[in-house]
């Protein structure tokens, strides 16, 4: 078996010195446990918190340890009559070509509802995300206008589409030309802008939501969201959900306060974790998949080939190399 270990808590952004492959023997399964074969591992970007030793939500990966996170994988070998050779799971063994997973912690995936990658995507954490940060929170209603930061990633796709079902107006901000071409020409988004080459964001902003902004989905925090938060209107809602923009910084990010517009505009502004929605994905998941399946919401997965890319994979999430979900494909069913 092949696994990678983080060997360095990373300062500022990580580099591939900052883990290593480890070659150990096969995992044997125990009672409860089933022998998987990984087909997809998940890179994220809350997985960089926790590389850090600093307190979070999660707990810190030790040094040594596998990078856990979501991953796909088929039974080869199982304890468990309810679990069966050759099933697909979803489960959270991370990055390593192969494991022994209790079966208590995986999830089936369906092979013929869609592609098995959409059970880390769409169809998985991610989409999950979107659907419970925007429809809890963010509360879109019909004519309001949606912006979403990160709009071209993982989450900020589907919020985008999920607020077009809603009939928001919905404005994404992105970090290239061709994802910013790629959300209005093939998702429908009314108008989407470039962070990286727009000299004055704000000023873009204000041409691109003449009636203000009325939900802020924040996939990314920093200058971005200073821009936005300028432009709230009345009882806004704003779901924080990631702030990108800061994990890979080494000092105090200083922004300017933002008390006083949320005051001005009574705005709700609110941290969540998608996980905190557990009791609800069962009601979540056959949505989403309807809206696949009607053709109303697309996705779009960004997809490296092998095992030994999968650093690699991780570390484009912060240039941005992805549109969409980036995976990694380690073997085929
Ligand atoms: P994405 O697929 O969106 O990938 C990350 C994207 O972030 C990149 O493609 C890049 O796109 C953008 N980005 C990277 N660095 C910066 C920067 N400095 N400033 C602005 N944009 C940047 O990842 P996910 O969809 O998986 O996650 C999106 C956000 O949601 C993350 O912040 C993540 O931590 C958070 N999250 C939160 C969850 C929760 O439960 N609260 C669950 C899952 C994700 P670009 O080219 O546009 O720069």
């Amino acid at each position: 078996n092949e696994k990678i270990i983080l060997t360095n808590r990373p300062e500022g952004m990580p580099t591939a010195e900052d883990f290593s492959i480890q070659e150990e023997q096969l995992p044997v399964p125990q009672a409860g446990e089933v022998l998987v074969r990984t087909l997809y591992v998940s890179v994220d970007p809350y997985m960089r918190g926790r590389m850090s030793s600093a307190k979070s939500y999660a707990a810190p990966y030790e040094l040594g340890d596998v990078i856990k996170g979501g991953s796909i994988g088929q039974i080869m070998e199982s304890t468990d009559p309810e679990w069966k050779q050759g099933d697909i799971v979803a489960g959270l063994w991370g990055w390593q070509r192969y494991a022994a997973a209790a079966t208590d912690t995986l999830r089936r995936v369906d092979p013929e509802l869609a592609p098995v990658s959409t059970a880390l995507g769409v169809l998985g954490m991610t989409g999950l995300t979107a659907y419970f940060g925007l429809l809890d929170i963010g509360q879109p209603k019909e004519g309001e206008t949606v912006v979403v930061s990160g709009a071209a990633g993982a989450v900020g796709m589907i919020v985008g589409q999920i607020a077009k079902i809603k009939g928001a107006r919905v404005v994404g901000i992105a970090g290239s030309d061709e994802k910013n071409n790629y959300l209005v020409q093939e998702l429908g988004f009314d108008a989407a802008l470039n962070y990286r080459t727009e000299s004055n964001l704000q000023s873009a902003l204000e041409q691109a939501c003449p009636n203000g902004v009325d939900v802020y989905f924040d996939n990314v925090g920093g200058e971005i969201s200073d821009a936005v938060l300028s432009l709230l209107n009345k009882n806004a809602r704003i779901p924080i959900c990631g702030q990108i923009a800061l994990y890979n910084l080494q000092q105090p990010d200083n922004g300017p306060r933002m008390q006083t517009q949320l005051l001005k505009n009574t705005a709700l502004m609110k941290g969540f974790l998608v996980g905190d929605y557990a009791a609800e994905f069962g009601k979540a998941l056959p949505e989403l998949a309807g809206w696949l399946q009607s053709g109303q919401l697309q996705h779009a997965e960004h997809i490296v080939d092998g095992f030994e890319h999968t650093v690699e994979a991780f570390l484009g999430l912060f240039t941005g190399d992805n549109l969409g979900k980036q995976l990694v494909k380690v073997s085929e069913i």
